[in-house]
């Protein structure tokens, strides 16, 4: 037990804009909409938390702010934040769902504890094994002449690993694409593809073979999320290897993706997972079924991208970097105090205490659409 008892739940609905709108197989993007959480102690501490829900992936922020104002605020007031489990496990009896809101829930208590400790969230849960994490961009933009020009400016910045929103424009463009940036990159840029689920089964193999000769590192989601089977035949029967992001979201997804190989690599998120801790138990799984996992995100500014960081920098083993770069290259603005830490290509796990990053007042307000109390 802590002497600390949370005292106030805020919810704050932010929309902050984006530098461009982003496509990808399963819809377009233009803004960062997100859920801030704020709880407060009765000793005067502030933790943090952000819900990032895409709709056509995993939620709402209109259904995620009424979880965290309906259904956790009234049971969170007067507890202890510390029992991060055993509220977590609470809430879990309190609504189905709604995986963000637990995410950002989860990350508000770590961020609490880490400041009553004086540790970071990585150490709270493990450890650090890393500081930095080469950063992945994801290319999504529908004129790719703007692109090209993107990357030329995250190049000079150190930027290696690319990652292309595909099945959105046809195949040929995605081809057209590769090619380009294999002959001008060579070998030195990091070529990945993902296709949010935009490949129909029946003749995904046939394209994601197509692939092969560009060399991407890995293929994404190539198939919809429920198709497991397709994507299983289509793992075994390329040479590239395959991620599952839509298709894995929670331990029980991991253990059957495990079971049945669906995959070679696991896209980590905490929005999909409700948690840092439960990624955790994700990246566990694949790393006893030896499957690779990634540092993925969705569209989230800097608090969900620290929480994102502070889960990468406690796995054990990563080859393959994260894309924790919404606030540096997508977002018009951030909601933070500081810059979210990129530089030289990687980024730089917050050290905390807690989770690392704050939201500025001034900024908050600004990006601020609806706050409940
Ligand atoms: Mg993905």
């Amino acid at each position: 037990m802590s002497e600390h008892k949370i005292e106030a739940v805020r919810v704050h609905l932010v929309t902050v804009p984006a530098r461009t709108v982003h496509s990808h197989g399963s819809g377009d993007v233009g803004a960062i909409c997100s859920v801030l959480l704020e709880l407060v102690t009765d000793t005067g501490l502030t933790g943090w938390g952000e819900a990032s829900p895409w709709p056509v992936f995993t939620g709402t922020v209109e259904g995620n702010a009424a979880a965290m104002h309906g259904y956790f605020a009234p049971y969170l007031r007067g507890r202890d934040p510390v029992q991060v489990d055993v509220l977590m496990n609470a809430v879990e009896k309190i609504l189905v769902g709604h995986h963000e809101a637990k995410a950002a829930l989860e990350c508000a208590l770590l961020d609490l504890t880490g400041q009553i400790c004086g540790l970071s969230i990585a150490e709270l849960v493990g450890g650090r094994h890393r500081e930095a994490i080469p950063l992945s961009f994801s290319v999504a933009n529908p004129d790719f002449g703007k692109d090209l020009d993107d990357i030329a400016a995250m190049w000079a910045d150190g930027v290696r690993l690319f990652k292309l929103k595909t099945g959105f424009a046809g195949h040929g463009f995605d081809l057209m694409r590769l090619e380009k940036l294999r002959a001008v990159y060579g070998d030195e840029i990091d070529l990945r593809i993902d296709y949010n689920q935009g490949l129909p089964a029946f003749d995904a193999i046939r394209q994601v073979r197509d692939l092969e000769p560009f060399r991407p590192t890995f293929v994404e989601q190539p198939v919809k999320r429920h198709e497991r089977e397709a994507l299983a035949a289509i793992t075994r029967s390329v040479d590239v290897p395959i991620m599952a992001d839509e298709s894995v979201f929670d331990p029980r997804e991991a253990l059957l993706g495990a079971q049945m190989r669906l995959s070679d690599v696991f896209s980590l998120k905490i929005m999909k997972s409700a948690g840092i801790r439960r990624a955790l138990e994700v990246a566990a799984i694949a790393r006893a079924a030896g499957i690779e996992v990634y540092g993925g995100c969705m569209f989230e500014t800097s608090i969900a991208h620290a929480a994102g960081a502070q889960l990468m920098a406690a796995v054990p083993d990563l080859r393959l970097g994260c894309e924790f770069y919404m606030s540096t290259y997508y977002a018009a603005d951030d909601i933070a105090q500081e810059p979210f830490p990129v530089e030289g290509g990687m980024v730089h796990v917050p050290n905390g205490p807690g989770l690392g990053v704050r939201p500025d007042a001034e900024k908050l307000a600004r990006y601020r659409s609806e706050l409940l109390t």
